[in-house]
């Protein structure tokens, strides 16, 4: 099939790089024209496990290309899918300004029938206002959908490969058939596509992010109270998950949820409650319990080095709201960092693949390293922020060399207990007591 994804970011590239794998043709748009140079130049500007190799080894055999001429886009395509950013307004609602631009300008290029599909996240009702948009501005046809877009990044490539369902609100059976054939390549082994009308998958998308974001900040809430009456978070996540009715996904407790979608995704949901006059009480709640649970891993640190905080340094292990990402964007590490540095702590980060990206966030306040070793160099406590496989079983001897004071604060639970006290460590994590070295 002849395919145009617009917006070619974690989501539009992956989505590209997928459908031409599966021998379709995908031109690929982006207004950014650095970005679009970029990939022209085989260089992919993000960070996604097995993503280069696909976008690099279909655009070498002719079924990827990229520009920034949407006309272009579409006139060579039959299904138009738009993954443009949709961030978070002032006010919380959700900035829908491109995808109407990107609407307005498809409808003026459309001279006859394609298929018109949007992967972002956007809030209910919108199916209504893009078709009606599109409407105004010409009389060729078209179909519009909602297919809302799950993958994870970090894992993107494999989701959209294997995805647990595919989600797609339209009413009409026509498209329903051209949609089921362009996923076809993508369930081999059942059928995972769910048909429904659009404004219920619009809302399907914003239901799984609040639910994934309820169970964190769940855990976050109940790991505070763990501190408190000495139980262990950790061995409670394995207790309460083991039922299988709860299930042991997107139960850990850590210093809280970031990224460029559970954030944003609540503060919408959110706003679109209060338009219809309900006030969306677990979601408020959830996102409160977050802020908190960065706060309080924040103050933590803080309140350890509080007096001596222009003589301290901290090293920095995970910058990336997540492992396997190098995504920045409403990150803890972020929020939390920016507090250090006005207390005027120093800063030595490490982080595999978002280091540039967040250096960059923070007006390059920060000194990045290329490995987690060099970060440590007279630092007076490690600061772990994101649960990259590599630092799950570091070298404790050299940290503990290298660190001034021995002392770890541990965001994301990585180490045992014992393991981190026998190697000479104060260790504070979550949802757990905190260790002296060599107190039982
Ligand atoms: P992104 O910021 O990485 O990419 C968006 C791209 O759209 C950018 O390259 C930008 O230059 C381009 N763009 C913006 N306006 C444009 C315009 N008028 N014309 C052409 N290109 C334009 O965003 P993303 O993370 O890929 O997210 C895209 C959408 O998918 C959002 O709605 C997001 O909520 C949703 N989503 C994201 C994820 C994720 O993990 N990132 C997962 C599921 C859904």
């Amino acid at each position: 099939m002849k395919i145009c994804v617009v917006g070619v970011g974690y989501v539009g590239l992956v989505t590209a790089g997928c459908l031409a794998e599966a021998g379709n043709n995908v031109v690929c748009v982006d207004n950014d024209e650095e970005k679009v140079a970029k990939l022209k130049a085989g260089i992919i500007p993000i960070y996604e496990p097995g993503l280069t190799e696909i976008v690099k080894h279909n655009e070498q055999l002719g079924r990827l290309h990229f520009t920034t001429d949407l006309r272009s886009g579409v006139d060579n395509s039959f299904i138009i899918f738009l993954a443009v950013g949709t961030p978070s307004a002032q006010d919380g609602s959700c900035d829908t300004s491109a995808i109407l631009s990107v609407a307005r300008e498809i409808a003026d290029y459309l001279n006859d029938y394609k298929i018109i599909v949007t992967k972002s996240t956007v809030p209910v009702g919108t199916h209504r206002v893009v078709t009606d948009l599109i409407k105004s501005r010409t009389s060729a046809p078209f179909d519009y959908v909602s297919n809302p877009e799950f993958l994870k990044e970090g894992a993107a490539v494999e989701d959209f490969m294997s995805p647990d369902r595919i989600i797609v609100g339209t009413n009409s059976l026509a498209v329903q058939k051209a949609l089921q054939q362009l996923y076809g390549p993508f369930m081999r082994k059942r059928t995972r596509i769910v048909f429904m009308n659009p404004a219920s998958a619009e809302m399907t998308k914003y239901a799984a992010n609040a639910m994934l974001a309820t169970r964190i900040s769940f855990m976050n809430e109940v790991s505070v109270l763990c501190e408190k009456v000495g139980a262990d978070i950790e061995l409670v996540r394995h207790g309460l998950g083991s039922d299988s009715r709860i299930g042991l996904a997107f139960l850990f407790p850590g210093v809280g949820f970031g990224g460029s979608c559970l954030p944003k995704d609540i503060r919408a949901l959110i706003r679109t409650g209060s338009e219809h006059g309900v006030d969306m009480t677990i979601t408020k709640a959830v996102q409160q319990v977050n802020v908190n649970q960065q706060e309080r891993f924040a103050a933590r640190i803080k309140d350890y080095f509080r007096g001596r905080e222009e003589k301290t340094t901290l090293a920095i292990w995970g910058l990336a709201f997540k492992a396997k990402t190098d995504d920045v964007r409403e990150s803890p590490a972020l929020y939390c960092i920016k507090q250090f540095l006005d207390r005027g702590m120093k800063i030595k980060a490490y982080d595999p693949a978002a280091a540039g990206v967040a250096r960059a966030a923070l007006n390059n306040a920060i000194e990045t390293f290329q490995n987690g070793y060099d970060a440590l160099d007279n630092a007076n406590a490690l600061v772990i922020f994101t649960d990259w496989q590599e630092f799950r079983n570091p070298d404790f001897g050299t940290i503990k060399a290298k660190l001034k004071e021995p002392v770890i604060f541990d965001g994301r639970n990585l180490y045992d207990l014992d393991l981190v006290r026998e190697a000479g460590f104060e260790y504070h994590s979550i949802g757990r007591r905190p260790t002296l070295p060599g107190v039982p």
